[in-house]
């Protein structure tokens, strides 16, 4: 078993170019000596590699995951065994056993937290013993970093927090690109369904949302847009596709992706309303995307027809599936991001942590945005890998740009 996880992280690391740009530099400075690092992260094969390489950079780290469904069972062997990592995880694990693992991974209390979605962030808050001396954490998702925005603006902020999410080498990508492809992954393994030819509504037309319906609209699917802002709406009419109201839309769709952050975006009102034998799946943050906790406690019969996915007939005697009960389809019917892509998150979350580091005595209990210089050293760390050379700005060119005077 060891075996198939060391070759999926050999694997993965051959292809993470700035990490290992990164691992370099790590290994002989090593920044993280002595610094106790607890992580919940999605434990597969491109995290694996990251924990590895804060290890090289000297920190002790402590892994657990931040989603139930979303570990690679593997990766969690060989990350134990070769590589000597404690980690805490295992795909399917219960409610229970999630929290006595994020539990774990704070037994002692970490110098540095990294989250993804906030449920360690919130643990570590909830005790002083946890947070009383931490130098900070970064929070990786757009969910995530809401939550912490919410606890910042009510003073239940304990200490300083960086915003991953929002540095645009993180959701320019991973966000877009990253979901665009592996929400289909994930979606083609749970169905084995032609894309082509389908009527699919994609409810959120944020990062996460322009994504999948780019990537759908590629494979011939004709895509509608659901959203609540009208100038993501007017956004998605003049990007070509339609935009039509969810209890509308599922009228007619065959399939919907929910991509939105928010809760009960598919209202179980609307599912009375859906096609029969619809089928529905959620690329955004928690399993409360599409009414679970209604389509559970109202169906009339409910069978798990395919591996990750449930057909539930509702009351009004119609069918419809839901694909990995309603949590991330890209992680838990699927294999998450891309390895490119986890690349450039992960080495943006590695440079922050360096500077959570080197500068937590200067940093307050707020949420910082990911410092520019970071952004772009993993923009140019990728370019240099790629072999792309870019042109710069002249003397000249920069004098015009700051002048008022030159004109027509
Ligand atoms: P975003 O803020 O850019 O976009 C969310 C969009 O949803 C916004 O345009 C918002 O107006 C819209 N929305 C909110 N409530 C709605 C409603 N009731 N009906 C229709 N539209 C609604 O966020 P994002 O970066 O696109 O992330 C979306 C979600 O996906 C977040 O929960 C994020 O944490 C998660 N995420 C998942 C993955 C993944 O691997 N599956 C990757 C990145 C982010
Ligand atoms: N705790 C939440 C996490 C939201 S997941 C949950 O319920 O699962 C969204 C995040 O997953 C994204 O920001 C993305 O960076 C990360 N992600 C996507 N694919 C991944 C992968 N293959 N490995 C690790 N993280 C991944």
């Amino acid at each position: 078993m060891a075996n198939t996880g060391y070759l999926r992280l050999k694997w993965a690391r051959e292809h993470m170019d700035i990490t290992s740009n990164i691992r370099q530099r790590f290994i002989e400075e090593k920044p993280f000596k002595g610094i106790r690092i607890a992580m919940a992260l999605h434990v597969e094969a491109k995290t694996g590699v990251f924990a590895i390489l804060l290890k090289e950079g000297g920190a002790d780290i402590k892994m657990a995951s931040c989603n139930p469904l979303s570990s690679d069972d593997y990766v969690v062997e060989s990350l134990k065994n070769d590589y000597n990592i404690p980690v805490f995880a295992r795909k399917g694990e219960t409610q229970e056993e999630y929290y006595d693992y994020l539990n774990k991974i704070v037994d002692p209390e970490p110098d540095i937290i990294i989250d993804d979605g906030g449920d360690l962030t919130n643990l570590v808050s909830s005790d002083e013993k946890l947070y009383k001396n931490i130098m900070g954490g970064n929070e990786e998702t757009t969910t995530g970093v809401v939550r912490l925005k919410a606890m910042e603006k009510s003073n239940a902020l304990k200490f300083p927090m960086f915003d991953v999410n929002d540095a645009k080498m993180k959701h320019l990508f991973d966000n877009r690109y990253g979901t665009g492809q592996s929400a289909l992954d994930g979606f083609m393994n749970a169905t084995n369904i032609l894309i082509a030819g389908k009527r699919i509504c994609v409810i959120g037309y944020g990062w996460v949302g322009r994504g999948i319906a780019m990537r759908l609209k590629g494979l011939g699917a004709i895509v509608t847009i659901s959203e609540v802002d009208p100038v993501k709406a007017v956004e998605a009419l003049m990007d070509g596709f339609s935009v039509d109201t969810v209890e509308n839309a599922v009228k007619y769709s065959d399939i919907v992706f929910t991509a939105t952050g928010m809760k009960n975006v598919v209202p179980y009102s609307a599912l009375l309303k859906a096609k029969n034998g619809i089928i529905l799946g959620n690329a955004g943050h928690f399993n409360n995307e599409i009414d679970m906790e209604s389509i559970e406690s109202k169906n009339i019969s409910k069978e798990r027809v395919r591996d990750y996915i449930t057909e539930y007939r509702l009351e009004n005697g119609n069918r419809i599936n839901i694909i990995s009960d309603g949590r991330l389809l890209n992680l838990a019917a699927g294999q998450g991001h891309p390895i490119e892509i986890m690349d450039l998150s992960f080495s943006i979350q590695a440079l922050t942590a360096e500077y959570i580091v080197k500068n937590h005595d200067r940093l307050e209990k707020r949420v910082y945005p990911v410092p520019e210089d970071i952004d772009k050293n993993v923009a140019e760390i990728k370019l240099n890998a790629l072999g792309i050379k870019i042109d710069k700005l002249t003397d000249e060119q920069i004098m015009y740009m700051n002048s008022f005077k030159e004109g027509t």
